[in-house]
Order: C-alpha cells, then sequence, then structure tokens
C-alpha cells in the first residue's frame, strides 16, 4: 500500500482510538503503539502495565475494539496492513475505509464467522 494512504489509515485509527478512549493520555497511547515492539528491559514493562490499566478502565468490549485498532497500527508498521491475514489478498480500500481495523477481505471474514464465530482473542 502507498505510504500517503498508510498515513490516511494511520490517522483514521488514532482518531477513533482517542474516540473509544478519551482518557487515554498521549503518552498512554504512544506507549500502545510502541507495546508490540516486544519487552527488551525492564523500563519497558510498563507498557504492560497500562495496557492493563486501559483494559480494566474500559471494559471487556471497549479494550477489545482498543485492541483491535493497536493491532491495525503494528500492521502499519509492519506493513502488511490492507492485506488480507488469511489468504493474503489486497482488502477492498471500500471496506477499510467502512472498517479500518479490517484483518480479514469480506470474502474471508464471511468464512471465518460461519465456520466458528468468533475465535479471534488477544494473544496477549
Ligand atoms: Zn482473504
Amino acid at each position: 500500500m502507498q505510504p500517503e494512504k498508510l498515513a490516511h489509515y494511520e490517522k483514521v485509527l488514532l482518531e477513533q482510538l482517542r474516540e473509544r478512549a478519551p482518557h487515554i493520555r498521549e503518552d498512554q497511547a504512544a506507549a500502545l503503539d510502541a507495546s508490540d515492539d516486544g519487552v527488551k528491559d525492564p523500563a519497558d514493562l510498563s507498557v504492560i502495565d497500562v495496557n492493563q490499566e486501559i483494559a480494566l478502565r474500559l471494559g471487556e468490549r471497549e479494550s477489545q475494539l482498543v485492541a483491535d485498532i493497536d493491532q491495525a497500527l503494528l500492521r502499519i508498521k509492519e506493513g502488511s496492513y490492507g492485506t488480507c491475514a488469511r489468504c493474503g489478498k489486497v482488502i477492498d480500500e471500500r471496506r477499510l475505509e467502512a472498517l479500518p481495523t479490517a484483518r480479514y477481505d469480506a470474502t474471508c471474514q464471511a468464512a471465518i464467522e460461519a465456520d466458528n464465530g468468533e475465535d479471534e482473542h488477544a494473544t496477549l
């Protein structure tokens, strides 16, 4: 995906993150954004605390949404954003506009939902 488009979706996702969790401070949002780089030293453990704190405050449903946004932001960083995690095809941009956290294209999403409802859980 083109860098300008990635930047667009990153902006949209960050806006959604603020809408979902307006009480998250900038530094906490930054910590969330950095949390998937792996824990490299003890100071990074505070990131996990922040995530858990946010999860506790938001409740399960909201924190899942925040986690989805977080994962999408990570995929932007990794360069896998906009590509279906199941079949590897490019996700339709209209779908991404409607659902910027989409991990699968419409075909795979439907297949997954038909298969087993929801088996997507945070890997934490
Ligand atoms: Zn797919």
